[in-house]
């Protein structure tokens, strides 16, 4: 027989770990609660694909998440919670969970500091990685969901447009489902991201359209939303160039809502302050993969 006053105060006493996090770019304030060993289990099988991984924890983060009046269907809450938002979810997961990231070594910029070479250690807790500046609001009058921005890009005859947004979780998913293993990998060792650049800009707008750069141009505007042709579009016939100058502007607009997990720790020999920063995605991903004390 199941005793259920056993289960009830087992889920009372695990419930106090909740920890309570900011969605800077819906501006919502959601309680996350904490990892338990069955979550920790279905993570692991799904360690072999980054899309499965992307989606199991994408699942894990609705479960555990309570929005104060309840919780969220799952089609909303991955189509209007932006990627950035999730990035705090992650934190708050994190936090509930486990509450520290170890013990880091921080090396001294100071060049003639015992600890330029020989880094000194501290142990790093995920509240201390949120300082004032790392979560920038969303600034803009429509829901990120329904906002975009147009970045015109000329190039010799003809005007790119791209309609730009900042992502949901769903638009990172559906980027992330077009990209094997393989290709993964290759993306990693070259350029140490997830995404190539192709699958980059198809990940932060929503259409495009080319037309002609003058009047007597013989170009008809033409445009698509269709992620196949877009993906097509950037790997065979936009110039590089063009690609380049996007994400420029892009960055200007967008580059402020990427939130910074720090830390700064005064050296021990010196005094200099020294920052280390965290990537929380990386980091849970290493923590749920290896366990504690290897994640240095
Ligand atoms: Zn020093």
């Amino acid at each position: 027989m199941i005793n259920s006053e056993f289960l009830e105060t087992l889920s009372k006493v695990s419930s106090v770990k909740k920890t309570m996090t900011a969605l800077p770019i819906i501006q919502q304030q959601v309680q996350v609660s904490p990892l338990v060993v069955g979550d920790d289990l279905s993570l692991r099988t799904s360690l072999t694909s980054p899309v499965f991984y992307d989606r199991d924890i994408v699942k894990l983060l609705h479960q555990k998440t309570e929005f104060v009046d309840g919780s969220l269907p799952y089609e909303e809450f991955v189509n209007r919670i932006s990627n950035i938002d999730k990035l705090s979810l992650i934190w708050a997961l994190f936090k509930s969970t486990y509450e520290t990231l170890g013990e880091r070594q921080f090396y001294c910029p100071k060049e003639n500091c015992n600890h330029a070479k020989d880094p000194f250690k501290k142990e790093v807790l995920l509240d201390n990685i949120i300082q004032e500046d790392t979560f920038q609001v969303w600034e803009e009058e429509a829901p990120f969901h329904e906002y975009s921005f147009q970045i015109d890009i000329p190039y010799k005859e003809v005007i790119y447009s791209f309609m730009s947004r900042l992502p949901s979780i769903a638009n990172n998913n559906q980027i992330l489902a077009t990209v094997s293993t393989e290709i993964l990998q290759n993306n990693l060792e070259k350029t140490g991201t997830i995404f190539s650049r192709a699958q980059s800009m198809a990940l932060l707008i929503s259409a495009m359209q080319i037309s002609g750069s003058s009047e007597g141009s013989n170009i008809n505007p033409v445009q698509t939303n269709n992620l196949q042709e877009l993906m097509m579009a950037f790997n065979s016939y936009v110039p590089f160039t063009v690609s380049e100058e996007f994400l420029e502007k892009y960055n200007e607009k967008f580059e402020k809502y990427i939130p910074n997990f720090y830390t700064v720790e005064k050296c021990p020999t010196c005094g200099e302050e020294v920052r280390n920063d965290f990537d929380l995605e990386v980091e849970f991903f290493r923590r749920s993969l290896f366990g504690s004390g290897e994640s240095q």
